[in-house]
């Protein structure tokens, strides 16, 4: 479960995170949707302990992560990662990056990758190396790969706008069939009103450092905030 309190963050004076804060359970999916700029990686970034909020808290499963005061390095906050450029090692094979970032014995973690790697259809794959896989095939291996340490957190940062058209919609259902199984709690950060429909459990509308709006896909969608959300849904059908 991850909460995330009254974050902000400034530069330069300006708040580009301006009070923002949210409840993710356990197995639900939040998308950050929101124009660019309004501070969604700003958001994200300080989660994952990349950044520091100038004021705020963030607590995982009710334990205290980081505050102005006190802060868990990234590494130790079980927290999982995937970003567009989620560039896997070239000179490791596809099995040996899932494995990358596990602990234990060799056959412990060669047989989490291989599940792993099961789960998102690519099991065959394992010791081929990354630059004999589609793009497509490439993101299930990172999805593979960040979800492989059992992070209680998985943060994605505009993660299939790499993908052309033809690919996005069948990984985006895989990814959150994928997502549902393992039980994070996940935010997703997205431009498009169309991913965040699809994905998400709860939509929670950013603009100008705020959350302006949160609720479920359709309720949003019915019932946008304001004029700037109905123009924001509008290319939507
Ligand atoms: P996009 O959809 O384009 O990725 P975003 O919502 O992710 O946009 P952020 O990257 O969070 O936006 O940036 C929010 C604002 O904060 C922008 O105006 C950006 O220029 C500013 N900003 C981000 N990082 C820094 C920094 N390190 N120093 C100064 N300004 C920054
Ligand atoms: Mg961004």
């Amino acid at each position: 479960r991850l909460e995330v309190r009254n974050l902000v963050r400034r530069f330069e004076g300006r708040a580009v995170v301006d009070d923002v804060s949210l409840t993710i359970e356990p197995g639900n999916v939040t998308c950050l949707l929101g124009p660019s700029g309004c501070g969604k990686s700003t958001t994200l970034r300080m989660i994952a302990g990349v950044d520091m909020q100038d004021s705020g808290s963030i607590h995982v499963d009710g334990t205290l992560v980081c505050d102005t005061v006190f802060r868990i390095p990234p590494e130790r906050r079980a927290i999982g990662l995937m970003f567009q450029d989620f560039a896997l090692f070239p000179h490791l094979s596809v099995g040996e990056n899932v494995a990358f970032g596990l602990k234990g014995a060799g056959s412990a973690k060669k047989a989490r990758a291989t599940e792993l790697l099961d789960r998102v259809g690519l099991g065959h794959f394992i010791d081929e190396y990354p630059h004999q896989l589609s793009g497509g095939e490439q993101q299930r291996v990172a999805l593979a790969r960040a979800l492989a340490p059992r992070p209680r957190i998985m943060l994605m940062d505009e993660p299939f706008s790499g993908l052309d058209n033809r690919l996005r919609d069948g990984i985006r259902d895989e990814t959150l069939a994928v997502l549902k199984e393992e039980g994070a709690s996940v935010l997703l950060v997205t431009h498009e009103p169309e991913e965040a429909m699809r994905m998400a459990d709860e939509i929670a509308l950013m603009r100008g450092g705020k959350i302006v709006q949160r609720g479920a896909p359709y309720n949003i969608y019915n019932a946008p905030a304001d004029k700037a959300a109905v123009a924001f849904f509008s290319d939507i059908n």
